[in-house]
């Protein structure tokens, strides 16, 4: 106890830093141990909660944190079954949806339900990709012009140099070559088996344009020139995809729309139009949807995903149209940065929530995949009944309120 307390005197002196703690202890626990009671002095606050969680720190400090104080706690709760019909993913599913957000499960529940009673969600990849654009610097245009040549023509060279630093990550192309002025803007993609990738297709993109230097005397200004689109909003992921590209439907009984969601076909498709599409459409959105950003940030945090890619997966187009009566129902999702290994998927609680849906490991990412896309269905399809009703307002007032 005085030991720790000399610690944290200490790190409030400034006389040693934060991430200097682990070299003063027996372990990373007791090193966690006197952060946290350093973030109580700081604050004056006393911080309990923080300091109650089960995972191994240890190991979280090797691969996933930095400077630990403790672990947050989120709500877990579980929506499904969800029936899907897809290449990898076949069957019914509870899926674990992370959130502070009142009625959210209880909606993608209810989406589930529709889905189940209709038949159950068609799910499907349509591509499959992680990218790295570094930004490259010619001494003029015809340069840069001389250096797209060369990589369009060595594409094997350089194929060959990024999979030798990794078993699963294959470079797939590279495309497009942007230029601009005397830059370059090469944007490598890669399947990267299982783990969402970005650490893999950096390494290796790296090892590529060593080979590009040492042949053309290319200059990278960046590893990152802000094409690949890592963690923003991006019409170019929304035409060409990033991570995996996935697309759900469903044809609803017109009885079913009935019956379940308490409104009507040309309802569902009335909102849609004007609110998905025409309304993202006058406020410049990339988001011609309702709210994918909360099945993909729910399901993300309880699975380990990383959270900042929730921005990417927000990104996709909603239709609903009638079809002989019914309504036809579908998500499309350009953009979502997945994986099953790797990243934070390792980290205890995480890899239960995978678990819970049979999707922890190697051999699982596209099962989890085609999950996912059925689980957005299942929220979008319940929020756009729920708008269709008008009862919107009413379920986060009795759900949401406590
Ligand atoms: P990673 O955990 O760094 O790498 C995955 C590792 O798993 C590789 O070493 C791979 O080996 C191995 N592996 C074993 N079995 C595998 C399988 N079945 N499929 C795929 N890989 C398998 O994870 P990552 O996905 O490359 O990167 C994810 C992390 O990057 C996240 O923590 C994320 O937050 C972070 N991130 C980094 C950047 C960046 O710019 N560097 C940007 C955003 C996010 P082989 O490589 O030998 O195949």
């Amino acid at each position: 106890m005085p030991e720790k307390d000399q610690m944290v005197k200490k790190l409030l002196k400034g006389e040693i830093k934060l991430h200097q703690v682990e070299n003063y202890t027996d372990g990373v626990e007791e090193a966690t141990q006197i952060r946290h009671r350093f973030a109580q002095k700081i604050s004056c606050a006393e911080l309990e909660h923080l300091a109650q969680y089960s995972m191994d720190m240890g190991e979280a400090l090797k691969r996933n944190i930095e400077n630990p104080v403790g672990a947050i706690q989120v709500p877990v709760g579980i929506a499904g079954p969800l029936l899907v019909k897809g290449e990898h993913a076949q069957g019914e599913f509870y899926v674990p949806l992370a959130t502070s957000e009142g009625a959210l499960v209880a909606s993608v529940n209810r989406g589930c339900s529709v889905i189940k009673t209709s038949g159950g969600a068609k799910v499907g990849i349509v591509a499959d990709k992680m990218t790295r654009a570094p930004v490259i610097k010619a001494p003029n245009l015809r340069e840069a012009l001389k250096i797209r040549t060369w990589i369009e023509d060595n594409f094997s060279a350089l194929k060959e140099a990024a999979e030798n630093t990794t078993r699963h990550g294959k470079l797939v192309k590279i495309d497009p070559i942007v230029v601009v002025g005397r830059y370059l803007y090469p944007r490598f993609s890669y399947t990267t088996g299982d783990s969402m990738g970005m650490n893999m297709v950096t390494m290796a993109t790296e090892a590529a344009l060593e080979v590009l230097s040492q042949n053309t005397g290319a200059h990278v200004v960046a590893l990152s020139g802000n094409l690949c689109v890592d963690k923003k909003p991006s019409a170019l992921n929304l035409t060409e995809g990033r991570g995996k590209s996935l697309v759900a439907e469903v044809l609803v009984p017109r009885e079913v729309v009935e019956k379940k969601l308490h409104t009507t076909v040309e309802a569902i498709v009335e909102v849609n139009t004007i609110k998905n599409l025409v309304g993202s459409a006058i406020s410049g959105s990339m988001g011609f949807n309702a709210h994918y950003a909360n099945m993909i940030g729910a399901l993300f945090l309880a699975t380990g995903q990383d959270e900042a890619h929730v921005v990417e997966g927000s990104l996709g187009i909603t239709l609903a149209q009638e079809d002989g009566g019914d309504l036809y129902f579908s998500v499309t999702l350009p953009d979502v940065p997945l994986a099953t290994y790797g990243g934070g998927t390792r980290l205890e609680t995480a890899r239960e929530c995978l678990k819970i849906m049979d999707a922890y490991g190697s051999g699982k990412v596209d099962k989890f995949a085609e999950i996912v896309a059925g689980i957005v269905l299942a929220g979008e399809l319940s929020l756009l009944g729920a708008l269709g009703a008008g009862h919107l307002a009413r379920a986060h007032r009795e759900l949401g309120r406590g």
